[in-house]
């Protein structure tokens, strides 16, 4: 095959029909497929089945429903290229390169081979899109209290094994009560998904949000000392304070409270939050609309 594949061949569970002769090799692949249900490693473990029948010195496995591009190997110079579907569902695409052209008869038996790996990325798509959902919260569509019990105790040993720094950062919205009780409680709902998504603005892609209550926010900044986190709690109080939400014909103002800590190497997880939550309540006490930061 040329060098580019200028169309994407489509593998869909249609093509399946045209894999009906199946053999002992589709059978190993199949079985070998279903022990996991992670798209880096199925894609490892189809790459090591097929290297055999199909040599190849590299594949990327991208897909843009869960922001991943899983690279391997060493990239050459003649790739084939396939976008993966079953049933209507986007299965990601897989590339995979070597310094020699893939000929018709490879690419006929790729094809074939390739409908082992759809029904083990859809098994794996519905495991991720359900643990997605638990991890939601379905108003703001940020991260929930429950994935925050997980992501902190996960970015706390990481930050300390690493040596790193971690802040964390508390944000509660001021007098929201008074928001729902004048405009109502749908009012109240646009208020938080319209924070979390100004929040969200002022954010890098390596920090993670979550509701942790109510009208509470949480932030987790990864490699991010006490004055990164200051620089941004008070970029995101600006950002919430210079916004105007409208709803029917009323221009609403929201501002919020944030308390800052950073991780200490003495800091155990209740400590580590309880310095920033205290910081929080500190901001209320002072007069709301303002930054602390825990010593
Ligand atoms: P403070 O400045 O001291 O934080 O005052 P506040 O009014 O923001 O705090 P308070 O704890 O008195 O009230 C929080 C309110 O948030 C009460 C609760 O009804 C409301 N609330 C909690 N979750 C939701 C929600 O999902 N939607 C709406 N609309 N309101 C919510
Ligand atoms: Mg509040
Ligand atoms: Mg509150």
């Amino acid at each position: 095959m040329a060098k580019k594949t200028a169309n994407l061949a489509v593998i869909s569970n249609n093509s399946f029909e045209a894999a009906k002769a199946v053999n002992l090799q589709h059978y190993d692949i199949s079985s070998a497929l279903q022990t996991s249900l992670e798209f880096s490693e199925l894609v490892a473990i189809f790459s090591k089945k097929i290297e055999h029948f199909l040599p190849h010195s590299a594949y990327v496995y991208s897909n843009p429903e869960f922001g991943l591009e899983i690279k391997h190997g060493v990239f050459t110079q003649h790739y084939c290229n396939y976008a993966l579907k079953v049933e209507q569902q986007q299965l990601g695409e897989l590339k995979l390169t070597r310094h020699y052209r893939f000929s018709e008869s490879d690419l006929k038996l790729l094809e074939s081979l390739l409908c082992c790996l759809i029904y083990p990325l859809k098994n794996a798509t519905l495991y991720h899109q359900a643990l997605k959902m638990a991890y939601t919260d379905p108003l703001t569509q940020t991260n929930n209290r429950a994935s925050f019990d997980d992501s902190v105790k996960r970015e706390m040993s990481l930050a300390m094994r690493g040596n790193k720094a971690l802040s964390v950062l508390f944000l509660d919205i001021d007098h929201f009560k008074s928001i729902n009780d004048q405009y109502g409680h749908s009012c109240g709902d646009v208020a938080l998904t319209a924070v979390a998504k100004w929040i969200k603005e002022n954010l890098r892609s390596s920090d993670l949000v979550f509701r942790f209550g109510g009208e509470e926010f949480v932030i987790l900044l990864s490699d991010t000392d006490i004055e990164g986190a200051k620089l941004l709690a008070e970029r995101i109080r600006t950002s919430i304070e210079q916004h105007t939400l409208a709803y029917d014909m009323n221009a609403i103002k929201v501002t919020a409270s944030l308390g800052i800590s950073s991780l200490c190497t003495e800091d155990t997880l209740d400590s580590f939050i309880s310095r920033a939550d205290n910081a929080m309540y500190q901001a209320k006490r002072g007069g709301r609309n303002q930054v602390v930061f825990a010593a």
